[in-house]
Parts: structure tokens; sequence; C-alpha cells
């Protein structure tokens, strides 16, 4: 880890630094390489941000760290890697990855229909508490399946996830 300035910078907090190496199974986060000797990299600067927040700490080796203090990996790039991380981490498909950006993209009164016979589908999102999920009023039930679609939004903790991971800044 690179200590700069050396004003008293407070070490990273074990918890936190335990949940990010754990986040890259303690492996470099580029997926390229994947070196096992790694390090906590702040993807905006120490000297910026002055804070050890999770969302903006990475496991870097030594090499691909020296290569993106040289800003050689750029921070958008970073925060992709570790975006992938999260996803990888909390095995969502890529199909709840898809409903999970579009309820995300959504303003107030709207959502996506969805057949509240394949619910089991969004399971992994259900269980992280990403979805907020309004039940269908009635409908007609076919070969025992519920015909009406179930409404589904996003969850103040979906909301706080996406924002976590920083995808709309990019
Ligand atoms: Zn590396």
């Amino acid at each position: 880890m690179s200590y700069s300035g050396g004003e008293g910078r407070p070490p990273i907090p074990a918890e936190i630094r335990r949940g990010v190496l754990v986040e890259a199974g303690h492996r470099c986060a580029i997926p390229t390489c994947r070196y096992i000797e790694v390090e906590v990299h702040h993807i905006v600067p120490w000297a910026k941000c002055q804070s050890h927040q999770y969302d903006n700490l990475i496991a870097l080796c030594p090499n691909c760290h020296k290569r993106a203090d040289r800003g050689e990996i750029d921070r958008k790039s970073l925060k992709l890697y570790k975006a992938n991380l999260r996803f990888a981490h909390d095995k969502f498909s890529q199909l709840e990855i898809d409903v999970l950006f579009e309820v995300s993209g959504l303003s107030d009164g709207q959502f996506v229909q969805w057949p509240a016979f394949n619910m089991l589908l969004l399971k992994r999102l259900l269980d992280a508490g990403y979805l907020a999920v309004q039940e269908p009023q009635g409908g007609v039930f076919i070969g025992g399946m519920q015909s009406s679609p179930c409404r589904l939004r996003i969850s103040e903790k979906g909301r706080a996830f996406i924002k976590d991971i920083g995808i709309h800044e990019l």
C-alpha cells in the first residue's frame, strides 16, 4: 500500500478491508490479471477523498496498483471492474442484472410487468431485497398460473446498491 503525504492517514478499518478482499476473492480485481498478491487501492485517490469508503476501494496486485496510480487504468474502468465483482459476488443472473437496471431507470409511478408465475427467475434479486413487488389484484388463473402480472419497482435497498456501484456516474 502506498502511503502518500504521511499526514497521519488512518488505516483502512479491518472490516472494510476484509469486505474488499473477499469481494475480489483475495485476488487482483482486474479480470485478466487475478494475481494472488493484493493491496487495497482507492479508486478516487486518498488525497482527494480522505476517507475509506467500501465503494471506493478495490483489490489490486502491486503491478495493477502501480498502473492505476499512473492512470494507465482509469477510474471509470476500475469502477466497472468493481461493479463486475459485486455482481459476481452476489451471483445475480444476467437476466436479473438486466431487470435491476431496467427498474433503476424508471421514474416515479412507472413499473415493469413481470409474470407472477415466473418470480423464481428473480429469486436472488428478491432475496437481496432490491425489488419492490406489487402482487396482481384478482386476475385470472389459467392452468393454475396467475395470468395477471406483478408490478416491479426498485426498492430503497436496490437504489442504494445501484448508487453504491456508481454505474450512473460513469
Ligand atoms: Zn493485477
